[in-house]
């Protein structure tokens, strides 16, 4: 328990009808009472005057809440007071509860203490930023799933199993003159195995989960005037997008997010600035560059019924060559492409292994099936299993591939024949990385595995 009472806005600034400031810690019902805000009932919204505690005067009209530790956010005591809004009142009712004995939190430092209190773990801390930060459904869900502790639960079961395999190989070493005793090598083995396997799994859908956060990156490229503004603002006008500009940048681009079927895309594109920047050797492929090392997909217009060109079929061999592709060829201005018989023209394909989709910004022609391609290129790990807990930071994979190594260094150790004392130590280190990850640290769980699931006695 920290012994200082924090205090913040807890709604961003500006003009609005109300604005919430949090208190949280020993002193709340102090501060409270010094504000004037009367002994309210827990839970309980109580109508007020706050007065400043050094004046008397009074400050707002507010609404308050108090909560008894531990059953509050931070796990401490706590006040909520809904003034009202705009650039003035929040911060007058902030300083007088400031003056009342609380100092100014420091950024995450409600949720910091929830944590330090047992009320979140450490992955629920984080999804509670990402559920504030999410900007598509597909992140909103992920967050909300894992608030629930959906993905902190799967953790905890493959530590759970971690433990177990631990209890399994101590059983080894406490009774080495069992040769086969009622632990099978097989069953050790298989343990191992399919722990190496569920903590594979989790790692081939990070990369996914991570872009989930800021979207994956789509960099349309063509020469000029193929039609890619013309894509640009099909795909941002078919669904909600909002676009953000990144003040004091360099631009040579224009970005916007856009859901398709919920999930996003940080879509990028070079309109508006047909000189200079974005454009590569004069009449060539215009791209953003800077965008393109990092572009998880790369949507390539060439307008349909024309051959392409050199220039276009070597940007392709260029960024068409990662594994997996992340390369689309767009057909583009396909109703220009039919003849007087209603025919579509032919048209050569750029490259034999890149997928190539007609479409037209006009017409709508080819959207659903570039939406579907981009969702295929993008998600299709998390989309084909929905319910599988998805990770969404860097320090997650960071522990879950550290979880696996050691793992691996345990069938390694076995397989070389070496003491299970030795080889037990992989497993440890796997469970201390899980264990990392949820930010808890329980090494007395060890000891009292092995002795709940073995009879001393035997
Ligand atoms: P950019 O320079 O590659 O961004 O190309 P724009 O999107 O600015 O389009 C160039 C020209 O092609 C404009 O006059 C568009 O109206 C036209 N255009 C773009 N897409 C289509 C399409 O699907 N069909 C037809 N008929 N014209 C298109």
């Amino acid at each position: 328990m920290s012994d200082s009472t924090i205090a913040a806005i807890s709604t961003p600034p500006g003009r609005s009808a109300l604005a919430v400031v949090r208190v949280s810690g020993p002193d709340t019902a102090g501060v409270a009472d010094r504000l004037g805000l009367p002994e309210t009932h827990l839970r309980v919204a109580r109508y007020a005057t706050l007065r400043h505690p050094a004046t008397d005067e009074p400050v707002d009209d507010v609404v308050a809440v108090r909560f008894a530790g531990p059953a509050s956010y931070t796990g401490e005591d706590m006040l909520e007071i809904s003034c009202h809004g705009g650039s003035l009142v929040p911060q007058l009712v902030l300083s007088a509860v400031c003056e009342a004995g609380a100092r100014p939190a420091e950024p995450g430092e409600f949720t910091r203490r929830a944590f330090l209190n047992g009320k979140l773990d450490l992955m629920q801390a984080e999804a509670t930023l990402d559920l504030i930060d999410a900007r598509s459904p597909a992140m909103h869900r992920a967050a909300l799933f894992q608030l629930e502790r959906g993905l902190s639960g799967r953790i905890e079961e493959l530590r759970e199993e971690l433990l177990n395999l631990q209890g399994l190989v101590a059983y080894d070493i406490d009774f080495p003159e069992e040769d086969d005793g009622p632990v099978p090598a097989a069953n050790i083995d298989a343990a191992a195995n399919r722990l190496h396997v569920a903590l594979g799994r989790m790692l081939e859908l990070a990369p996914e989960g991570e872009l989930l956060r800021d979207g994956a990156l789509t960099v349309i490229a063509g020469r000029p005037n193929v039609g890619k503004s013309s894509v640009f603002n099909a795909l941002l006008g078919c669904e909600r997008a909002i676009v953000t500009e990144e003040p004091g940048t360099t631009r040579d681009a224009i970005e916007a997010l856009v859901s398709v079927s919920g999930y996003p895309f940080r879509l990028v594109d070079t309109a508006g600035l047909r000189e200079g920047a974005g454009r590569v050797e004069g009449m060539g492929i215009e791209v953003a560059r800077s965008y393109l090392e990092r572009a998880d997909v790369v949507l390539l217009c060439v307008e349909a019924g024309r051959s392409p060109g050199p220039d276009e079929v070597e940007f392709l061999a260029e960024v068409g060559s990662s594994e997996p592709c992340r390369a689309i060829v767009l057909r583009t201005k396909f109703d220009l492409g039919a003849d007087s018989a209603g025919a579509q023209t032919a048209h050569e394909k750029l490259s034999e292994s890149v997928a190539e989709l007609p479409v037209s910004a006009h017409t709508g022609e080819g959207l659903p099936q570039l939406r579907d391609a981009l969702l295929q290129r993008a998600y299709s790990g998390i989309r084909s299993e929905e319910e599988t807990p998805v990770v969404t930071r860097a320090r997650h994979v960071e522990c879950l591939r550290r979880a696996r190594e050691d793992v691996s260094a345990f069938q390694d150790a076995r397989v070389a024949g070496l003491p299970a004392e030795i080889a037990v130590t992989h497993v440890q280190d796997a469970t201390l990385a899980l264990e990392d990850l949820l930010g808890a640290v329980t090494s007395e769980d060890v000891l009292d595995r092995v002795f709940s699931s073995f009879c001393v006695g035997k």
